[in-house]
């Protein structure tokens, strides 16, 4: 093994190969930078490939009255009025753009029957909004987003983790990690970086995300003296799998209520119409009768006055009503609901949800063309994140961007389906273009200091104490210790949080903390699974904490945060975000002022939709 790492200067340094890193990849690149393109495993297994409902995006093409202003209302009232106004802004106007111009790259979405990009409807948006590709809208978009970032002469690092940032008091000037395939370290100098690492799930144990998603980017920002916002809002997606217990909190896509499934408890009640919210129980039909209008209008692209079925209200609601449910005995026999979209015809289920077909019938032997899913609440997404600057992505870090997934604001304290694979094309464009303009005015590579890099190896190799190569483990686990931080965050911070379990919470993850120093691995660093864990657990760690002092500092109930001993909003909180910070060496929760709502934009938001 080479001690000293392997060095490759970039202009601009993309960390994370999803949507967002692709997209800002691509516009750096046009903008004339060097750019390099980092991903933990190989280049097109990222989170944006399993999106399977679609991207929102206020074209019109099945809604003539969708426009720009419906969708900025619609994210703003999902996010219960804590988002960036001017992210949520720039997001809907710009999101057209974004998706006609990866039509114009080639992606071929699921067309109207005048050939136009074909829209369907989704949970909290008044209108039929997310082009889409069946139920694998993801795969089509980073198969075009990745032959469009080949095609620019992007150079890209697969299988290679950053595991530190190097930074000095004027700005950030590199990163540092190792391949995972031989453990060789690897120096990145870079005049600009952009972190699009996306989101945290793995430090719950029942989630929809895969093993990349360990709050790396959050983490590394944090390290690095950058600021993350909101990271009480944790997104609970209310239908995963949950049996057979091998894919529990698999997810089972919000396409399956968009196209018509109905949600029942095990005495067959369907159950969502008791948990509308007072002020906004206008916008769903009245009766199973108009829900059906709806969904036979849908199905054969009509349209109608009936409004939309219950199963389509926010995610955090959903979520609630099923835990609910469940809690109170009314689940189906392996603790889910029963999700049911089998009364309508058998071609036209798995025409539109072919891979819900498969994943059913694979995994669980369930044809869901004759028979309801199980289903229930899984981690999905995070809203909290890097605080980044609306226009630009900048985060608080001089030299330091980040989009995506893994920066925060644009949501606000829920995401509605669908707004995901869109931010990521409006930001991912508008930071690479930032991160290059910031590189361009930089004369020289930065010089990165031997002293931080060779702190940096150091770290990475304590692990293996001095048996490096030997196999004698010894020491923590990292399995063991990662299981009970999942544990934690599953029981005590999950969709119903008080403050006797967060205090709890955050005295048990100190405990998994201290144990962290002590963890020790055995084998060598060449595709070494644990080695890699215990990075992602210093990552995880510092993200499920941020998580859990900013929800017990939140003493309301908002969006997916739903306090216990705080169930009402509370005003006093409307135009706050909790900050997280490193401060001398420990962590930080304060309150900052939401970036203020123009008069203009607030205006929309009391408008009525048509
Ligand atoms: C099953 C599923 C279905 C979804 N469906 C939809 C949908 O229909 N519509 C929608 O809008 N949203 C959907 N979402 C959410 C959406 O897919 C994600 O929020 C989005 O794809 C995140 O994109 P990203 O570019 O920020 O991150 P990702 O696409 O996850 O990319 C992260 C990248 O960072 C890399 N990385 C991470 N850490 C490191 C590190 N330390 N070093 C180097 N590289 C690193 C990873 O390897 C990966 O390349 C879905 C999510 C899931 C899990």
């Amino acid at each position: 093994m080479n001690d000293a790492p392997e060095r490759h200067p970039h202009d601009v340094l993309v960390i994370g190969a999803g949507g967002a890193g692709l997209r800002a990849a691509i516009e750096a690149a046009e903008q004339g930078a060097s750019v390099g393109l980092v991903c933990k495993s190989l280049l097109g297994k990222a989170h944006t490939v399993m999106a399977e409902g679609g991207v929102a995006a206020a074209l019109g093409h099945v809604e003539e009255h969708d426009t720009w202003q419906v969708h900025f209302r619609d994210t703003m009232v999902g996010g219960k009025l804590l988002n960036n106004p001017r992210m949520a802004e720039l997001h809907a106007k710009e999101a057209p753009d974004r998706v006609r111009e990866l039509e114009y790259w080639g992606a071929v979405f699921d067309r109207t029957r005048d050939g136009r990009i074909l829209q369907r409807p989704f949970g909290g948006h008044t209108y039929p909004r997310l082009a889409h590709v069946g139920d694998r809208t993801g795969l089509e978009m980073i198969r075009t987003l990745q032959d469009r970032a080949v095609a620019a002469g992007i150079k890209v690092y697969m299988e290679c983790t950053v595991t530190h940032l190097l930074a000095r008091p004027d700005r950030v000037k590199g990163a540092f990690g190792y391949w995972r395939t031989t453990g060789q370290t690897v120096l990145f100098p870079a005049k600009a970086i952009v972190l699009a690492t996306g989101g945290i799930g793995r430090a719950y144990q029942v989630t929809s995300n895969s093993w990349e998603y360990s709050g790396d980017g959050q983490a590394l920002a944090y390290l690095a003296g950058a600021e993350l916002i909101d990271m009480e809002f944790v997104q609970f997606h209310p239908t995963g799998m949950v049996w057979p217990p091998g894919v529990r909190g698999l997810l089972v896509t919000e396409a399956v209520r968009g196209e018509g499934g109905i949600l029942r408890n095990k005495d067959g009640e369907r159950f969502m119409w008791k948990y509308l919210p007072e002020d906004r129980r206008h916008e769903y039909a009245a009766t199973d009768e108009e829900a059906s209008r709806w969904v036979d209008a849908q199905s054969s692209g009509q349209t109608t006055d009936a409004r939309r079925p219950p199963e389509l209200s926010t995610r955090d609601n959903v979520a609630r009503a099923i835990y609910t449910e469940v809690r109170e005995g009314r689940g189906s026999p392996h603790g889910g609901v029963f999700l049911d979209i089998s009364y309508l015809p058998p071609e036209h289920v798995r025409r539109k949800l072919p891979s819900m077909y498969d994943q059913f019938k694979e995994l669980a032997d369930v044809d869901i063309t004759a028979g309801p899913m199980e289903v229930g609440p899984t981690t999905h997404y995070m809203m909290g994140g890097i605080r980044v600057d609306a226009e630009t992505g900048a985060t608080t870090r001089t030299g330091l961007y980040a989009a995506g997934e893994v920066a925060a604001g644009m949501h606000g304290a829920n995401r509605l389906g669908g707004n995901s694979l869109s931010d990521l094309l409006v930001f991912g464009q508008r930071t690479g273009a930032a991160a290059a303009a910031d590189a361009a005015t930089q004369p020289e590579m930065p010089h990165v200091d031997p002293t931080a890099v060779r702190a940096a190896a150091a770290e990475l190799a304590a692990p293996f104490g001095s048996g490096e190569e030997e196999g004698d483990a010894g020491g923590d686990d990292p399995y063991r210790v990662h299981e009970e931080l999942q544990a934690t965050m599953g029981s005590l911070v999950g969709i119903f949080r008080n403050e006797e379990d967060l205090d709890e919470a955050i005295r048990l993850l100190a405990d998994l903390r201290a144990r962290w120093d002590g963890i020790r691995i055995a084998g060598g660093r060449a595709y070494n699974p644990s080695w890699g864990l215990v990075y992602e657990l210093r990552n995880m760690m510092i993200v499920a904490e941020a998580v859990a002092r900013s929800a017990k500092e939140r003493r309301e109930s908002r969006g997916a945060h739903s306090r216990l001993d705080f169930p009402e909003l509370d005003p006093a909180w409307a135009t706050k975000n909790n900050a997280t910070r490193l401060s001398g060496g420990t962590m930080e929760i304060v309150a900052t002022a939401l970036p203020p709502l123009p008069d203009d934009l607030r205006q929309l938001i009391t408008t009525e939709a048509h």
